[in-house]
């Protein structure tokens, strides 16, 4: 069992501090915001002591919202342009 004697304690009680591994746990409700107010000062501290931490958080980051920016929200023009296209076709078609 890690986080040493007391760990199942802290369990109990809540955390006093993040680990590399509580900042990757978290990560994405980091991201969209949704961490209680002390788990974000977590958070925030421990990217301000560990060297690893930021830049990841930032690339996941990132990533998120390249992918948010690329879901569509509704089919692209061109594609709905296909589709009647493809539904005039079928309904033109005899039988
Ligand atoms: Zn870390």
């Amino acid at each position: 069992m890690r986080g040493g004697p007391f760990g199942w304690l802290r369990r109990l009680v809540g955390k006093d501090e993040f680990d590399c591994r509580d900042v990757l746990a978290n990560c994405s409700d980091y991201v969209d915001e949704e961490l209680s107010e002390r788990d974000a000062q977590l958070f925030d501290a421990h990217l301000d002591d560990c060297p690893d931490c930021p830049p990841y958080v930032a690339t996941f980051k990132a990533t998120v919202m390249t992918m948010r920016d690329l879901e569509p929200k509704t089919a692209p023009p061109e594609l709905r342009e296909r589709i009647h296209a493809r539904i005039a076709a079928e309904s033109e078609r005899p039988g």
